[in-house]
């Protein structure tokens, strides 16, 4: 599997920003003259005061801390607006495609943009907050997302974006842990053809916390809501009353910029605090290099913007190049599996990116969704989230990219900001299932369970040695977490959390979650190896594999199954899967139980969440923990009813 190699297309090589000769160039510098090369690509955002002074972190416990650029002074809504106005007022910035494709898509430019944002940030002063006061965002994939995250940026607010789709509890935590004393929400969202009770979602988290005192309501669908008085008002009313000029803030570079909670597939969401400077420069670049981005292309993120994806690749990072970035309401298979293919022609989209999860549902369907559009505009392709298993990646490749469009697969998380582990488009050969190499200024390693450096190929847990400025600064409200969860594993680094390999080409190939790792008979396997051998077969459309007690093995597998449509869920199917994986990995990887399951426990951002496997695995089903962040609660009582023992 490893030979499979997809060289880079000539004219790639040619024509992108960065070939394989500029990458190792900068690639080197990048590391041996850190403090040069950063504060040159500084200069690609707009600032006040220009910085003096690139890095000033230290892993090290003793004077433990991230800084970067910590001298400059600029306000992120300037950079994502103001400074385009002249160039590319007229130009569109969001083109908004709507859950229904019978509504009308909207249009927005930069001035347009410009003009909401300066009048919401004006909103937010009128109710009285200032610079540093946390503003929470429950909103559904609506433009007025984007607008309130900039206008927070333009007064110095800090937001924090909960998923439109968790429920009361969850919001009502997050607003407590942050402490917040406005949202902004909608009346109710759309998705996939069904009204989301966002504003009474809101109304019942209200009576759970102490601090909320205001609440803005976009109206989206005309939803008949209750409004308290004093505390809840309409957008539009509050945006016609207040003036359209609205200075920037002059922000310090290690001003907090947003903080955003972590899907919480391992545990109690995270806090994750991003900063000004450093985090606008990582996002800029990241979506500049690594998709290739070019002045004029539509640019498509299909994630929702209550994930980190969506702040850096919906907004921050296109925003801030003068990109246009194509903003979606629904989801990818509604009404039909072709949507997402044919929003791509409507909108003539040049980049997709896509998760991995969201990939295998749509290739479960079959090709004939696919086939029916053109696709012609599409230039590349990106993922994110999970591994890709290699039969996802090649469908991506041939049916989706019609064999033309290189694939971006991309590793990252929450914490680092943007891209880390990515293929350049231009410079990279391309090997399925791998994320290749590791972005500039990013200098991982592989230890082992001691902390041991491994050198050439090997596998182990991936840490990262060095700062870069993407990377998140502190957990809200606990830095001793902070320090605690990422860099006293293995001291003076930091860790990703993730198992890693790198093969004798100098690929990074992601195993998954450390946490997920089985370890059978004394064989350590990831997850994502034995999951992929499964979503090989013709029948499987995803599956998820986790470790359970094994009197003789000592960790037996267990495997969780969602078939193709059509398929039956049979005894025969499912020895035949067993099989199946012993023959394409080994007898050590023969499942000890299979399950058939129509769904499988994931996360808002798509993750499986794997704890929960791992529970009704081992029989133990009275300890789920947190699964407020579910996507569908409702799968786990599928999965405990069926479970097979
Ligand atoms: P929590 O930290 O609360 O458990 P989370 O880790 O699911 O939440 P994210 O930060 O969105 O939240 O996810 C980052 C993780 O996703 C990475 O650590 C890695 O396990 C996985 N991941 C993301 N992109 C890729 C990729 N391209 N290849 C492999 N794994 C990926
Ligand atoms: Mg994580």
């Amino acid at each position: 599997m490893n030979d499979e190699i997809y060289p880079v297309p000539t004219s790639w090589a040619q024509e992108a920003k960065i070939d394989a000769a500029r990458y190792a160039a900068d690639y080197a510098r990048s590391l041996s003259d850190s403090s040069g090369y950063w504060l040159e690509q500084a200069k690609t955002l707009n600032w006040i005061t220009p910085p003096t002074l690139a890095d000033e972190s230290s892993f090290a416990e003793a004077d433990f801390g991230v800084r970067w650029f910590a001298d400059g002074v600029l306000n992120v809504s300037a950079n994502c607006l103001d400074r385009h106005l002249a160039t590319r007022g007229d130009q569109v910035a969001i083109i908004w495609e709507p859950d229904s494709p019978d509504a009308a898509p909207r249009h927005i430019t930069y001035a347009e943009l410009h003009a909401d944002v300066c009048r919401l940030a004006n909103v937010l002063k009128a109710q009285g907050v200032r610079k540093g006061d946390r503003v929470t965002l429950y909103l559904p994939m609506i433009p007025e997302a984007a607008v309130a995250m900039l206008a927070c940026t333009r007064i110095g607010a800090i937001h924090s974006i909960v998923f439109g789709g968790f429920s009361p509890d969850a919001l009502a935590g997050r607003i407590t842990d942050c402490d917040s004393r406005i949202v902004i929400t909608a009346d109710e969202g759309r998705r996939g053809g069904k009204a989301v009770p966002l504003k009474a979602n809101v109304d019942a988290a209200a009576e759970l916390v102490t601090c909320l005192d205001a609440v803005i309501v976009v109206q989206v669908t005309g939803g008949d809501v209750p409004m308290k008085t004093g505390r809840d008002h309409y957008y539009a009313d509050v945006m016609a009353a207040v003036s359209l000029d609205c200075p920037p803030e002059p922000m310090s570079a290690e001003d907090p910029l947003f903080l955003l909670y972590t899907s919480g597939s391992t545990g109690k969401p995270k806090g994750v605090v991003h900063t000004t400077a450093g985090y606008l420069l990582w996002a800029s670049l990241t979506h500049n290099l690594v998709f290739d981005y070019r002045d004029g292309d539509i640019f498509w993120c299909a994630a929702d913007v209550g994930w980190v994806t969506g702040h850096s690749y919906i907004v921050y990072g296109p925003l801030a190049n003068g990109a246009t970035t194509l903003m979606y309401e629904g989801v990818p298979n509604w009404p039909t599996p072709a949507r997402i293919w044919e929003v791509v022609d409507k909108h003539k989209v040049n980049q997709i990116y896509l998760a991995p999860t969201a990939l295998r549902a749509l290739m479960r369907e079959g090709d004939s969704f696919v086939m029916q559009t053109s696709r012609a505009s599409l230039k590349l392709l990106g993922t994110v989230g999970e591994p890709i298993n290699p039969e996802a990646w090649r469908w991506y490749h041939e049916v989706v990219g019609q064999g033309r469009c290189p694939i971006v697969d991309t590793w990252w998380q929450t914490e680092t900001g943007g891209h880390m582990i990515s293929p350049f488009p231009g410079a990279t050969a391309l090997k399925p299932g791998s994320a290749t190499v590791p972005f500039f200024g990013v200098e991982p390693k592989l230890v082992d369970a001691d902390g041991k450096i491994l050198e050439g190929a090997a596998e182990g847990n991936l840490v990262i040695t060095r700062s870069w400025p993407g990377q998140m600064r502190t957990v809200w409200g606990d830095h001793e977490r902070f320090f605690q969860t990422y860099f006293s594993t293995y001291p003076g680094t930091y860790f990703t959390g993730d198992g890693c390999r790198r093969d004798g080409d100098g690929y990074y190939w992601i195993t998954g979650r450390v946490d997920d790792v089985i370890n059978v008979s004394g064989h350590r396997m990831g997850t994502a190896e034995v999951e992929s051998a499964l979503v090989l077969h013709r029948s499987v459309a995803e599956a998820a594999v986790v470790g359970f007690p094994h009197d003789i093995k000592g960790q037996g597998i267990y495997a969780y199954v969602t078939l193709n449509v059509g398929e039956e869920p049979t005894d025969e199917l499912r020895q035949k899967l067993v099989k199946w994986v012993r023959m394409e990995i080994g007898p050590i990887a023969t499942p000890d139980a299979l399950q058939f399951t129509p769904g499988l426990p994931k996360t808002r951002s798509g993750k499986i969440m794997r704890r929960i496997l791992r529970k009704i695995a081992e029989g133990d089903v009275s300890s789920l923990g947190d699964t407020s962040t579910l996507a569908d609660p409702s799968v786990v009582d599928d999965l405990i009813a069926n479970r097979v023992s």
